[in-house]
């Protein structure tokens, strides 16, 4: 089922997703399992598994110089979708992504994941190498999100890359796209991010998922805006539990979010990790509180591979 029919279905009653990240290479899957095993219990109608470009790693070599070597830690994404399909018989949400890919190379990726009976995709333009300061497309590549968000609708409709294909069979694929409360870190102004956000919803987006925000009213005024703006689908909030000190620098520096004042003194004043989990479990439930309050559609968790803080948000809720 798609991500928007699960929506419908449940006729204004929120929702408990997820987001997990494949394992590093060489690791197994059963680590994921055991993560995904405990948040069964508060039914989860789909579960998005995250995908990872390539990075690049600098090797020493033996006379001494370094040898710059592509490699992706994190692959398995469709693996891991299939996984889910067939484990837990929850609808997986394959991110995908434009950095890293020619456009065919996606197309065989969608293909792959037709074929799988996977109909739902979270359509993304994904970010530059790390190492590089600007996103750059594939020559024969998407550059933005919003591309590749018709690429996907003209699969849809059975128009492939190959223009000699006849009566190619159409896909059905439901897409999602991200938007971001406190603006995308490239975007001059929340303005224009919201013009470019429109724009993949009128290219056939159906809903879109929030970057993750610990302050709900940065949520509610996007929905106003993106109201406003006559952005109509559903806006589904993404939340994530604050686990360690770390979290306060790293968060903000990666995902170009703020962390409240009340939550940073909150913290400031935990001698350690586990005091921490315990305010952002804390701060969890609150903010999962108002919102599921204010009727958001679904909560959804980016669990990050651990999942004992979602769970005891989760267990509070549904
Ligand atoms: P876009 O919608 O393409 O926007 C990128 C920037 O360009 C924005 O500033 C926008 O305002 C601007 N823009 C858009 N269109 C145009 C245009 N036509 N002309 C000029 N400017 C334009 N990354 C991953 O690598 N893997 C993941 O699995 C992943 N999952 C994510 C899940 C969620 C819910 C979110 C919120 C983000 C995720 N990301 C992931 C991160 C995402 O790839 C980055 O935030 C990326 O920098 C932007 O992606 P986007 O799809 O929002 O890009």
């Amino acid at each position: 089922m798609k991500v928007t029919e699960h929506i419908e279905a449940a006729k204004g009653k929120t929702l408990f997703s997820l987001e997990i990240i494949p394992p590093k290479k060489g690791d197994s899957i059963d680590s994921l399992f055991n993560h995904i095993d405990p948040l069964m219990e508060f039914h989860p109608p789909f579960i998005d598994v995250t995908y990872h470009r390539e990075e690049y790693v600098y090797k020493p070599r033996r006379d001494g110089l370094l040898e710059k070597k592509t490699i992706r830690k994190r692959p398995g994404t469709v693996g891991i979708c299939a996984a889910i399909k067939n484990k837990y018989k929850v609808d997986p949400v394959p991110h995908i992504i434009c950095g890293g890919f020619s456009k065919e190379e996606t197309e065989n990726a969608l293909i792959d994941l037709n074929f799988l009976g996977i109909d739902n995709v979270l359509v993304l333009r994904g970010d530059s190498i790390a190492g590089e300061q600007n996103f750059k497309p594939e020559p024969d590549g998407n550059a933005y999100a919003l591309d590749l968000v018709n690429q996907v609708v003209n699969m849809n409709k059975g128009q492939y890359l190959d223009d000699d294909l006849q009566n190619a069979m159409p896909a059905d694929f439901c897409i999602g796209v991200a938007g971001y409360p406190e603006k995308h870190f490239e975007a001059p102004n929340l303005k224009s991010d919201l013009k470019y956000l429109k724009q993949k919803i009128e290219a056939g987006a159906e809903y879109i998922v929030t970057q993750m925000f610990f302050d709900n009213s940065k949520y509610f005024e996007f929905v106003d805006k993106c109201r406003a703006e006559g952005i109509n689908v559903p806006i589904i909030p993404g939340l994530k539990p604050i686990k360690t000190k770390g979290h306060m620098t790293v968060l903000p520096s990666i995902f170009h979010i703020d962390i409240p004042d009340d939550l940073y003194s909150a913290i400031e004043k935990c001698k350690d990790n586990k005091e921490i989990q315990e305010v952002g479990v804390e701060w969890g439930i609150q903010q999962s509180k108002e919102l599921m309050a204010a009727g958001v559609p679904v909560l959804h968790y980016y669990s990050m591979g651990k999942s004992d803080s979602v769970y005891r948000i989760a267990k509070e809720l549904f």
